[in-house]
């Protein structure tokens, strides 16, 4: 054979060269503090071709003793979200900012989100999604530093030619019962993109997608966690108490692709 003119003499040497080779570089990384405290990294996981990518912070007490994404409360509730737009984590990806779980919880550092930026970077690169959504203040800050998510979420930005649609963190919102709402209408406007219904703004300002009040179904009727339970859920009780999801009900089908 004759030799190829597009590097094929190279193919095959990088080690980010696929999600399973990022996911074993994750594994084994020594690259900041956090590798000594971890049970198990997370690397993140879902469909490969994925139309829409979440971005978490931080594994929790069950994501570091499974290795998954989003298997605790707070994951519990983001499954129900997905559920209520006719979605599964099977469909998407899902993936955090740093993969291993900081001490206690605590927020990641600067630091730590550098050293472990590039395997996300890698894996927004090979799924390359047509949405990011981001999942509270971290990931959002990732594309939007210094911009409160409070006043962000729910408005469809760009940000080096990506679509990115800030949304609040489950675990606020498993925090703050008052933000379900907001959340589920949140999530409404996430297929609705999907489907092509609502245009990015083209950066810096976003608007607000104008689906949620407008809403068909009353978004209030849907429940993801037993309205009985607390409404405020801290932190450590997140990581090791079992909270009550139903099965979203889902008076629509709405899909996503
Ligand atoms: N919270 C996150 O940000 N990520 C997880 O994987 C779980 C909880
Ligand atoms: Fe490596 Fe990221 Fe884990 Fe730090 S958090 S050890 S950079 S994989």
């Amino acid at each position: 054979m004759t030799s190829s003119v597009n590097g094929s003499d190279t193919a095959g040497a990088d080690p980010m060269e696929t999600l399973d080779k990022v996911a074993f570089l994750v594994r084994n990384c020594t690259d900041c503090p956090l590798s000594g405290g971890r049970t198990h990294a997370v690397p993140g996981e879902g469909n490969p071709q994925a139309d829409v990518m979440f971005i978490g912070e931080a594994p929790g007490f069950q994501e570091d003793r499974q290795g998954r994404p989003f298997v605790g409360p707070a994951g519990k509730l983001l499954d129900g979200l997905l559920a209520s737009i006719g979605t599964n984590r099977d469909d998407v990806f899902i993936a955090n900012m740093v993969k291993c779980r900081p001490p206690d919880n605590r927020d990641p550092a600067p630091a730590e989100m550098a050293a472990c930026t590039k395997y996300l970077d890698r894996q927004i690169e090979l799924v390359n999604p047509k949405l990011i959504v981001t999942l509270g203040r971290f990931a959002f800050g990732r594309y939007f530093p210094g911009e409160g998510i409070t006043k962000a979420r729910g408005r469809l930005r760009e940000k080096d030619g990506r679509k990115i649609f800030p949304v609040l963190h489950p675990a606020a919102v498993l925090r703050r019962d008052e933000l379900r709402p907001t959340m589920i209408e949140d999530f409404k406007a996430i297929s609705e993109i999907l489907e092509g219904g609502i245009e990015d703004t083209g950066g810096e300002t976003g608007v607000n997608a104008p689906t949620a009040s407008e809403a068909a179904v009353p978004t209030a009727q849907i429940s993801f966690v037993d309205p009985s339970g607390p409404a405020a859920v801290s932190t450590e009780q997140a990581d090791t108490s079992t909270v009550n999801v139903e099965e979203a009900s889902r008076p629509e089908q709405l899909t996503l692709f």
